[in-house]
Order: structure tokens, then sequence, then C-alpha cells
């Protein structure tokens, strides 16, 4: 497989986060946030696309990057991308990176910037001339 360097502008890499209700799902979400206020990229709403709103479906066609960060694995963010057929490049699950999901919302800033690194690594990887990973 071909890779090459990211040329992407932050407007260019879209962020989507699974926002689920659960501690984890809340990470994915502030995550989402602090790589937007961080100008990494910028977060796009998941379920303006997943209804299929003609405008989302629209502004989205800017993105080179497509990053989901799913709350744990049953990923509803990456089912939503890929069904709707964008480029999933960049995938993040909060649960595999040693953060147990709960049924509250007690979130922990080490968690945010522990998921935020984990983007921010993805990130800095080559993209697949193709425009997909795995
Ligand atoms: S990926 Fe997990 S945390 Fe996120 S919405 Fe789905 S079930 Fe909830």
């Amino acid at each position: 497989m071909e890779f090459e360097e990211c040329q992407c502008t932050p407007a260019e890499i879209l962020i989507f986060s699974c926002s689920g209700a659960s501690n984890v799902g809340q990470i994915s979400n502030q995550a989402a946030v602090k790589l937007t206020r961080d100008n990494v990229g910028k977060f796009f709403c998941l379920a303006g696309l997943g209804g299929h709103v003609p405008a989302m479906v629209e502004s989205a066609k800017v993105g080179r990057r497509f990053v989901v960060i799913d709350g744990c694995p049953i990923a509803c963010g990456k089912e939503t991308i890929v069904h709707l057929g964008y480029p999933l490049t960049d995938y993040v699950v909060v649960s595999e990176l040693g953060i147990k999901k709960r049924h509250n919302f007690d979130l922990d800033d080490s968690d945010i910037e522990k998921v935020c690194a984990a983007v921010k690594e993805k990130l800095g990887r080559p993209l697949p001339v193709t425009g997909k990973l795995d």
C-alpha cells in the first residue's frame, strides 16, 4: 500500500464522536471539543450525517480525513461513518485506552488528554493513497 504525508488543513480534518450516554461516550465528546479548540481538526455533527440532513452531508464533502472517536467497541460512530460511505481514516476507541466504561458522567481530564493524544498520534501517520485505513 502506498502512503502520502498528510497535507490537510484543520478544516479538512473532520472529527466525529459517538457522544454516547456513558463516561466513555462523553469523554469522546470532550476530546472532540478539545481537539477542535486546539485547532487539530473540526468537530462535526455525527447525528446530522446519520440523519442524512442535506446541508450536513454537503458540508462534510470538504473532509479529507474522517476521525471517529468511539466510547466503546460497540462502535456506533464508526458504523455510522462506514454506513454512509465516508472513508474512516483515523479511529480511536476510548475503552481500549485503559479507560473503563461506566454508566456515569464522572470525567477525568487526564482521560480526555489521553484520548486527544491517541487521535494526534493517528493523525501523525501518513495517509494511504486510497484514503482508507482498516
Ligand atoms: S460506541 Fe459505545 S459509548 Fe459510544 S454511543 Fe455506542 S454504545 Fe455508547
